[in-house]
């Protein structure tokens, strides 16, 4: 039968290409991929990553795995990144809600997943200079998180979409999924609309990788709460909850922490939806080498509280709660060459001035005298440890009502320069409740039938905060076995 498959995947990100080939590699002979977007837009969120992957590895050798071409020497000093460390992370930026049995999938499965892609063809390189510094000759690699694709998510996305074309497995693309069929109490396929026509499509089962609800202003308010309609998107304009609202027509159960999300600093000025030009360029999130200021010329945060890769994502939703959504974050020559190259993009909101009196002056939408109050407040509350990026060096403050508690440098040397940021959405952390199969669970916690959920889909994994790249390995992760259960369906 022409529209008859073995298994459907919504979707064409990293969590549904993994679906659809681990569906494959466990048997499932017809397998259509459908994806809302065109084919210039395809590959959702994933596309507009650093490829980014956070998995668990024991050492140089483990990474030559996936990498079977990488330097070793004694100036690359890799680190290691347990299972248990993975876990230790997840649980304390979640503050220990994250779903232990889903979070044990996650972490226990990391490498083996990662290892699994690179041989299906995926390339992987260091992430140079992002998460490695320099430290007595010998580079180190900080965070655990230490590989990239190399090209980063759009070639993460074209290599995977290649790699599904050799397994024989079908892609469609302007045809969205509008509804699940769902007859005699399981799911046998979905409704979708392609160009203005609605048709159904059959399947054994289907699985749901069609990202959150971070594109879409009213869920985003309704889920999130009030100003989050102002929130620039990040990624693509196509995750609109559409899988989610599908799923719970049909009695799924939601799971997780539905008023969460990842959201960054971003350029004040950046478009509505982001730009696949230059996507991760109007993320600014160099911030713990400054301080940030809002519209009453008041720091806000910690920035200071832990590395980067366990900040950024909850910082966006501080900026929601200021007033105007905005910010700026000051820096000074000191640091200047430590920002992210993201900061050196034509486009980005900046002042720059060779006094603080002048800069402040220039904070557009700030209180300046307040601006000026708070700078030299911070300057005069430094302690005398040495400054050291590669640590939590304790270098702080003392007596403030937000103390920032590691790389407290004082702001003092010209030229001084202020970029403006607002709160950018990335994704949203509320999903449907799955099981160890990746079988999305209705209300009374039974198995939904021919009914699989992956990626940004699933519930109960991140809360509050996420260990940056993450968002990738999970979408792999649970994309594998989602596709896996599903084949055997
Ligand atoms: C700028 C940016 C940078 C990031 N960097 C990283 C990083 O380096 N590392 C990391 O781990 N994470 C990163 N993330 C997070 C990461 O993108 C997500 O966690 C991950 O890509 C989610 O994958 P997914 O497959 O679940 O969703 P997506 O990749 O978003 O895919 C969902 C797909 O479903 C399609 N779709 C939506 N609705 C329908 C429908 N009704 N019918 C058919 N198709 C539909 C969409 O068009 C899209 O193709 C970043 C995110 C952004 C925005």
């Amino acid at each position: 039968m022409k529209n008859f498959y073995d298994v459907v995947v919504v979707g064409t990100g990293n969590a549904a290409l993994s679906a659809a080939l681990s569906a494959s590699d466990n048997g499932a002979k017809k397998i259509l991929v459908i994806e809302k977007a065109s084919k210039k837009e395809r590959g959702g969120n994933s596309r507009y990553t650093n490829g980014a992957f956070r998995f668990a590895y024991k050492g140089y050798s483990d990474l030559k795995k996936i990498i079977p071409t990488l330097k070793n020497s004694n100036s690359i000093d890799y680190g290691k990144y347990t299972t248990a460390d993975f876990m230790k992370d997840m649980q304390k930026v979640t503050n220990g809600k994250t779903d232990k049995n889903l979070s044990k999938i996650l972490t226990g499965n990391s490498f083996e997943t990662i290892h699994w892609l690179s041989k299906k063809g995926l390339k992987f390189t260091p992430i140079e200079g992002r998460q490695s510094f320099v430290v007595d000759g010998k580079m180190k690699y900080w965070g655990g998180l230490t590989l990239e694709v190399d090209g980063q998510g759009e070639t993460l996305v074209d290599s995977l979409l290649k790699i599904v074309e050799k397994h024989k497995i079908k892609i469609q693309y302007e045809t969205a999924a509008v509804d699940l069929v769902y007859e005699k109490n399981s799911v046998s396929g979905v409704e979708v609309m392609n160009k203005n026509k609605v048709e159904k499509i059959y399947a054994k089962s289907v699985v749901l990788a069609c990202g959150g609800f971070e594109s879409n202003p009213e869920m985003r308010t309704r889920y999130l709460g009030p100003g989050w309609d102002m929130a620039k998107v990040r990624g693509t304009k196509h995750n609109t909850g559409d899988g989610l609202n599908m799923a719970f027509k049909v009695g799924a159960s939601a799971f997780g922490n539905w008023s969460g999300c990842h959201a960054v600093f971003h350029d004040l000025n950046g478009p509505e939806y982001s730009d696949l030009k230059i996507s991760n360029k109007y993320r600014k999130i160099s911030y713990p080498w400054g301080i940030v200021l809002n519209a009453d010329g008041e720091r806000f945060v910690d920035e200071g509280e832990d590395f980067r890769n366990f900040t950024y994502a909850k910082f966006g939703k501080e900026v929601i709660k200021q007033p105007n959504q905005l910010a700026w974050q000051i820096f000074d020559k000191k640091v200047r060459p430590m920002l992210y190259s993201e900061y050196d993009v034509k486009s980005a909101t900046m002042v720059k001035a060779n006094t603080l009196e002048e800069l402040v002056k220039k904070l557009t939408g700030v209180n300046s005298q307040k601006a000026l109050d708070t700078i030299k407040e911070y300057n005069n509350s430094i302690n005398d440890v040495k400054f050291n990026p590669t640590i939590k060096d304790g270098k702080s403050t003392t007596g403030l009502k937000i103390n920032k508690t590691n790389w407290a440098n004082k702001i003092d040397t010209a030229p001084f320069y202020a970029y403006g940021v607002t709160c950018g959405i990335t994704f949203t952390f509320g999903g449907l409740r799955i099981n160890n199969k990746g079988q999305v669970l209705n209300k009374v916690m039974k198995p939904i039938k021919g009914l699989y959920a992956a990626g940004e889909m699933v519930g109960g994994i991140f809360y509050f905060n996420y260990p940056g790249g993450s968002g990738l390995t999970s979408g792999a992760v649970f994309g594998k076995l989602a596709g896996k259960f599903a084949a055997k369906h």
